[in-house]
């Protein structure tokens, strides 16, 4: 298939979105990396479980059985999906944000963890409340990884925490490569999939031992499911001497007045009613991507971002910012700013004007748009498998419109309509 084709059907395909001039058109969605549409397998899917609404692991009646059922079949394939060594654990979580908490919690006390200064909050602000070291990233991911490796020489680093793929710039970072440097020096390696896990197949577990990856973390929202769930995968012997993550029912083998006796595995770090159709949904998607004929995901998305990254480059006044000058790979991912205006400006006019959704801001990522020299913000335009050729040239269309008329334009949101 080519570009101008969605790669899979997704709820909302056809939703309209309604313009500042009273007109409605086909909502152009390019906020993919937000939150992905759900596939409508997934839809599907959750129409099928949902007559067993029942609380797992706990009764015996059928709706729960089968409620368990789904819930540990969910967890098998999340396992399958990131071809993770059979014995890690697969924890559910709400989100990768959850996840990466969570492993914060269980890294050895007194053992520093190492990052970038790439990285979504998500994967700093848990490592800056404990004992950690941070990095800044060169101008090319080969000297990056070079200060990365003085720092694991240095010693004391017990896990290094990494994204797979920025989720400002959508470049991918050498896991193979940073999993080698961090096994060399004893340390472990913890990999923020969330923007990854939807692009790229992943395995935790490679021939290579060195290159495997100790700990995934993602979302479901980011991977074509509903919102609400997320997954920790990796290494067991952590986790299980680590505190659990939430106190509660079902992360207990006995509870005594004053003390307790905790659960291994993933009950451990998840008491109370689990999200069995979160887990359930995210399990789907992550079968149905695993399904996906790799050569034309591949294609599908390269065609998109190149129309899409040389599309605006060609626009006077357009800049796109990326990291790293020698990297090789990106996924669905452009980021860009448009001279002399607003960014948040940009992004109401293409909403109000032309029914396309992008972000703009900071994408919860500070010290890098910090270091992009883009303190007050850019745009981010993402896509996946959903996407067409005709919502690039729409948001192509509408920058290349604006830059010709000039900054003198303002809008508001009355009741999720725009207004002039
Ligand atoms: N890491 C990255 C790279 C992300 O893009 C995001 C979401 N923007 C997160 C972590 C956090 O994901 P969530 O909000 O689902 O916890």
């Amino acid at each position: 298939p080519d570009a101008l084709e969605p790669l899979a059907a997704v709820v909302g395909a056809d939703l309209k979105a309604p313009l500042v001039d009273g007109r409605e058109v086909r909502y152009a969605n390019l906020d993919y990396a937000a939150s992905a549409p759900a596939l409508a397998e997934v839809a599907t899917h959750l129409f099928e479980v949902l007559p067993f609404y029942a609380s797992v692991h706990r009764g015996a009646g059928y709706a729960s059985q089968v409620s368990t059922s789904v819930y540990e079949s969910a967890r098998s394939a999340v396992r399958r999906f990131v071809r993770a060594r059979p014995d890690d654990a697969v924890v559910f979580t709400r989100n990768t944000t959850d996840s990466l908490n969570l492993l914060a919690g269980c890294v050895p006390e007194g053992a520093d963890v190492l990052y970038l200064d790439i990285e979504h909050h998500a994967n700093l602000l848990p490592w800056q409340r404990r004992a950690h070291r941070s990095v800044t990233a060169a101008p090319t991911i080969a000297e990056t990884l070079g200060r990365l490796e003085s720092e694991l020489a240095a010693g004391g680093v017990a896990l290094l925490a990494v994204t797979g793929a920025s989720n400002v710039t959508g470049e991918v970072l050498p896991l193979a490569q940073l999993a080698a440097l961090a096994h060399a020096h004893g340390a472990r390696i913890a990999v923020d999939a969330a923007q990854l896990a939807p692009h790229r197949r992943i395995t935790a577990a490679p021939e290579d031992e060195r290159t495997a990856i100790d700990y995934l973390a993602f979302s479901g929202h980011k991977l074509y499911a509903p919102f609400g769930a997320g997954v920790l995968v990796g290494r067991p012997d952590w986790l299980d001497a680590g505190r659990p993550h939430l106190a509660g029912g079902g992360a207990v083998r006995e509870v005594r007045l004053e003390s307790a006796s905790w659960a291994l595995g993933a009950a451990r770090h998840e008491a109370g009613s689990p999200n069995v159709l979160g887990a359930a949904a995210l399990a789907r998607a992550a079968q149905a991507l695993g399904a996906l004929d790799p050569d034309a995901w591949h294609r599908h998305e390269q065609q998109l971002r190149e129309a899409l990254a040389s599309g605006l480059e060609g626009i006077r006044g357009v800049r796109v910012h990326r990291l790293f000058a020698d990297s090789l790979d990106a996924i669905g991912v452009v980021n860009f700013s448009v001279d002399a205006y607003d960014a948040g400006l940009v992004a109401a006019f293409l909403s109000a004007e032309h029914g396309v959704g992008l972000r703009d801001g900071r994408f919860c990522a500070h010290p890098l748009l910090a270091r992009l020299g883009l303190p007050s913000g850019s745009l981010r335009a993402s896509f996946g498998l959903g996407s067409r050729l005709e919502d690039v040239e729409r948001l192509l269309a509408g920058v290349a419109q604006l830059t010709e008329r000039g900054p003198g334009i303002d809008y508001t949101v009355d009741e999720g309509r725009w207004v002039p």
